[in-house]
C-alpha cells in the first residue's frame, strides 16, 4: 500500500523542494510554530506588501500556505519560433537581443526582438516600464504567450526557471493592487517550510485511503503537475481541516451535554395574546421555526439553534415568541445585539407590542448614565423586568439576571459556555441565534455542525425585487439623476460611502467630505445627512430619526447602515466603489431598500470593468443576476472559498480554506467518522484546542 504513496511522491518534484531524497533527510522534526511566522518572514516582504496580504487574510507564512489557488493556467505548447501557429498560446525558450520601451499616452509598451535557433520574433509587454533593465542582450528568457501579426504578445514571463510559465501555474485570489508574480513567488518561498505543518494523520489511515502526506499535498497545491494532481492535494488538505473542525464540534457538544437547562412549560396565554397584538399573520415559515423551538423549550437540554432567514424575512417575530415563552414561563429573556443602533432598532420594535401584552422591557446601552444603567441592572436583577435588550457585550459582561430562561443572540458570534453571568446555579439559558447572512445548508451543517438549523426560507409579503444595475463610474451623473427623480417624487435614498481603509476616524472623515462633496455638487438643494461609526449616540440618534422623519433626503453612509436601519419610504441606493465590497455586504446594505410596497432600486457604481480584477467583475454580475441572498451565497462560496463567509465566521470555526462543500460531501462524511476514531490524539489535540480558541476571539473586537 505505501507502494502508491512513494510512487506518488516521486510524481510530484518540484524546483527540488521535494526531491524524496532530501525529504527523507530531513523528515525528523517538523516544527508548527514557525508557520505562525509573519510574512515579513519571507523575501520581498516589507510594509506595503504586508498590508496587502493582510487585506487578503494573509499574516503568516501557514496563511500564504493555505491560500490556495482558484484556479490553474492551462497547459501550454512548448514550440520553437519557426513553429507558432496561428494565435495558439504557446512557450517560447529564448534569448534576447535587443529591448527599447517607449510610451503611447497612458500605455507604455516593451518591445523585445528575441531568438531561438531556429528565428527570431518581436515579444512585447504592456506596463512593464522596470523589465526593461532586465532585458539584456544575451539574457535568457521563457516566455508564454499568443502570437499575433506584430509578434508575440507576452502573458507570463521567467528569467531563468519556469514558474510563471510552467504549466499549471497557479491563479490566486487576489487583489487589484496585488500581481499574480508576487503571491506565486510568495508561495514559492513559503513551501520551504510546508514540512513543519508536521502530518495529522497516522500512516495507517493515509495508507488506507492512498492519501498523499499533507506536505507533499501543500507543494502540489501550489505547483501541480496536473489538473488532477493539484485536486488530490487539495482533498487530502480539506480532509485535514474537515478533522479539525469535526473534533472541534465533538468537543463543543461535549461541553454542551453536561449542561442542563429548566424546561418551559407548554405555550399558554401570553403567546396567543402575542399573535393577536400582531399587525399580521406568521407566515409558513415562521410558524415552523416556532414549532422547532417549542419542541426545544420543551427540553432540559439547552437549546442551541441557528436561526436562519434573508434580510426582512421576519425573524424578529420569531425571536419576541421565543422571549415570551420565557416570561410566561415566569422567568427573563434576553436580546443580543452586535450594534447600539440594532440594540435600540430592537427595543424600538418590541416595547410596543410588548406594553400592550403587559411585559416590561429594559434596553441596555453604554449610553446609559451611571445612575440609569445602575437602575436598569437593578430590574433586570430583581427579576421586575422580563425582556431586557442590549448590546452582546453589555449583556454578557455587566448584567446578573433574575432567571434568564431564554437569550436570543442577533448576528454575532457564538454564544458560549463562557458567558458566566447567565450561568447562575450552574443553568444555562435556551439559547437561539439569528443570522440574516444567508449560508447554503451544506455550510451550515458544516460549521454550524453542533447546532440545530431552522430556516425562514420566504419574505412575508408579496415584495417586489430590487432592481439592481451596474453603473461605469463615467455614467454616475446618471445614477444620480435618477436619484434625485426618486427624491422629487417624495422618496428617500441612501448613498454609500467608498470602503476606505484606516481607523474610525479617517472613515468617519471621509463620509463627512463625501456628503459635504454631494452637497454641493450632485446633491445641490436636498437634505442631505450622514451616518458613520464615529458619531455620539445622540448624533446618530438624531440622524437616524431625522431620515426617518422624512426630515433628511438622503442618507449618506458608511457600512454602519449595513445591518438593521429600516426606513420604507427610501427606494433608491446608490453604492460608490461598489466593486470594493464584498458579496455579502453588498447584499446586506441593499436590504436597506425594498422595504416597502414601492419598487425599489439599487445602483452599484465602479471603475471600468477593464480595471476591476476578475472577481470583483463577477460579484458585481451576480449583485445584478440575482436578489436570492442563498444564491448569493452560494455564489460567494464560489468566488472566495467556504472559509471567507461572513456567515462561518459568526460561527467562529472559520478555517475552511480547502474544503469545497459541495464537491466534498463524501470527505465531510469520512472526517466524521475519522474525528470519532481518532478523538483523544494529542496531537491532533492542538489543533482543536487551536481552532476553539480561534473561536471564542471571534466579536470579542
Ligand atoms: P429580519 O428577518 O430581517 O430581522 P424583521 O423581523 O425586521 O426581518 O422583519 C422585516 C419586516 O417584516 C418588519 O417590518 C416586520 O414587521 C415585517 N414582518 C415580519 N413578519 C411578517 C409577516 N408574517 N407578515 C408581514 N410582515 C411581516
Ligand atoms: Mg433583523
Amino acid at each position: 500500500m505505501s507502494d502508491s504513496v512513494t510512487a506518488r511522491r516521486t510524481l510530484t518534484g518540484f524546483a527540488g523542494i521535494d526531491s524524496p531524497a532530501a525529504w527523507r533527510v530531513n523528515a525528523s522534526a517538523p516544527r508548527p510554530e514557525r508557520l505562525d511566522l509573519p510574512v515579513e518572514t519571507l523575501p520581498g516582504v516589507g510594509p506595503a506588501v504586508r498590508r496587502k496580504l493582510a487585506r487578503l487574510g494573509i499574516a503568516t507564512v501557514g496563511d500564504v500556505l493555505a491560500h490556495r489557488p482558484h484556479r490553474y493556467e492551462s497547459a501550454a505548447e512548448e514550440r520553437t519560433i519557426a513553429a507558432l501557429f496561428g494565435e495558439e498560446e504557446a512557450v517560447l525558450d529564448v534569448v534576447v537581443r535587443r529591448a527599447s520601451g517607449r510610451r503611447r499616452g497612458r500605455l507604455h509598451i516593451l518591445t523585445a526582438h528575441v531568438g531561438d535557433a531556429t528565428g527570431e520574433i518581436r515579444a512585447t509587454w504592456f506596463n512593464q516600464p522596470w523589465l526593461e533593465g532586465r532585458l539584456v542582450p544575451g539574457t535568457r528568457l521563457r516566455i508564454r504567450g499568443k502570437p499575433n501579426r506584430y509578434g508575440f504578445q507576452v502573458a507570463a514571463y521567467d528569467v531563468g526557471g519556469a514558474a510563471e510559465t510552467a504549466d499549471f501555474a497557479p491563479v490566486y485570489p487576489s487583489t487589484a493592487d496585488l500581481a499574480q508574480k508576487t503571491l506565486r513567488g510568495l508561495t514559492e518561498a513559503a513551501l520551504a517550510f510546508a514540512r513543519d505543518a508536521g502530518e495529522p494523520l497516522p500512516a495507517e489511515v493515509r495508507e488506507a485511503s492512498a492519501l498523499p502526506l499533507r506536505a507533499d499535498a501543500l507543494v502540489r497545491l501550489h505547483r501541480p503537475r496536473s489538473e488532477g494532481d493539484a485536486e488530490r492535494a487539495r482533498r487530502r488538505l480539506a480532509l485535514d481541516e474537515l478533522l479539525v473542525l469535526q473534533l472541534a464540534l465533538r468537543r463543543r457538544a461535549a461541553e454542551r451535554e453536561v449542561l442542563v437547562a429548566e424546561a418551559l412549560p407548554p405555550p399558554a396565554e401570553l403567546v396567543v395574546r402575542y399573535r393577536e397584538a400582531l399587525p399580521f399573520r406568521l407566515t409558513g415559515g415562521q410558524e415552523e421555526a416556532i414549532d422547532d423551538i417549542d419542541a426545544d423549550l420543551a427540553r432540559t437540554t439547552p437549546m442551541q439553534r441557528l436561526l436562519q432567514g434573508d434580510v426582512g424575512s421576519g425573524k424578529t417575530a420569531v425571536a419576541l415568541y421565543a422571549l415570551l415563552r420565557a416570561v410566561e414561563g415566569g422567568r427573563q429573556g434576553a436580546l443580543m445585539a452586535p450594534t447600539e443602533t440594532l440594540a435600540e432598532q430592537h427595543f424600538a420594535t418590541i416595547e410596543g407590542l410588548c406594553a400592550q401584552l403587559g411585559v416590561r422591557v429594559a434596553l441596555l446601552t453604554s449610553s446609559l448614565g451611571a445612575r440609569d444603567r445602575r437602575a436598569a441592572h437593578q430590574v433586570v436583577a430583581s427579576g421586575d423586568v422580563g425582556i431586557a435588550v442590549g448590546t452582546h457585550a453589555l449583556i454578557q459582561r455587566d448584567v446578573d439576571f433574575a432567571d434568564l430562561a431564554v437569550a436570543v443572540v442577533d448576528e454575532q458570534h457564538r454564544f458560549g459556555v463562557e458567558q458566566r453571568s447567565a450561568l447562575a446555579e450552574g443553568r444555562s439559558p435556551h439559547v437561539l441565534h439569528m443570522t440574516a447572512t444567508p449560508i447554503p445548508r451544506t455550510l451550515a451543517l458544516t460549521v454550524y455542525g453542533d447546532l440545530a438549523v431552522s430556516e425562514i426560507a420566504a419574505p412575508p409579503a408579496d415584495r417586489k425585487p430590487i432592481v439592481t444595475a451596474w453603473v461605469g463610474e463615467e455614467r454616475s451623473a446618471e445614477a444620480y439623476e435618477r436619484l434625485r427623480r426618486h427624491l422629487d417624487d417624495g422618496r428617500q435614498a441612501y448613498v454609500v460611502c467608498p470602503l476606505v481603509e484606516g481607523s474610525e476616524t479617517t472613515i468617519a472623515r471621509a463620509a463627512e467630505d463625501e456628503a459635504e462633496r454631494l452637497r454641493t455638487h450632485e446633491l445641490r438643494g436636498y437634505r442631505v445627512g450622514c451616518v458613520h461609526g464615529r458619531l455620539r449616540t445622540a448624533e446618530r440618534r438624531a440622524a437616524m430619526t431625522a431620515f426617518k422623519e422624512g426630515e433628511i433626503d438622503v442618507l449618506v453612509a458608511t457600512t454602519v447602515i449595513e445591518v438593521g436601519v429600516d426606513v420604507p419610504n427610501a427606494t433608491i441606493m446608490i453604492v460608490q466603489e461598489a466593486d470594493r465590497f464584498g458579496l455579502a455586504q453588498l447584499h446586506q446594505l441593499r436590504g436597506r431598500v425594498g422595504r416597502g410596497a414601492d419598487q425599489s432600486y439599487c445602483l452599484l457604481v465602479s471603475r471600468h470593468r477593464d480595471e476591476l480584477s476578475e472577481t470583483a467583475v463577477e460579484r458585481l454580475e451576480a449583485m445584478v443576476a440575482t436578489t436570492d441572498g442563498f444564491e448569493l451565497a452560494e455564489r460567494d462560496l464560489e468566488l472566495r472559498g467556504e472559509g471567507h463567509l461572513v456567515g462561518a465566521r459568526q460561527s467562529g470555526l472559520t478555517d475552511l480554506r480547502f474544503t469545497r462543500l459541495r464537491a466534498d460531501r463524501d470527505l465531510l462524511e469520512r472526517a466524521k467518522e475519522l474525528a470519532a476514531e481518532l478523538d483523544g490524539e494529542p496531537f491532533l489535540d492542538d489543533r482543536v484546542e487551536r481552532l476553539l480558541g480561534e473561536a471564542e476571539h471571534v466579536g470579542e473586537s
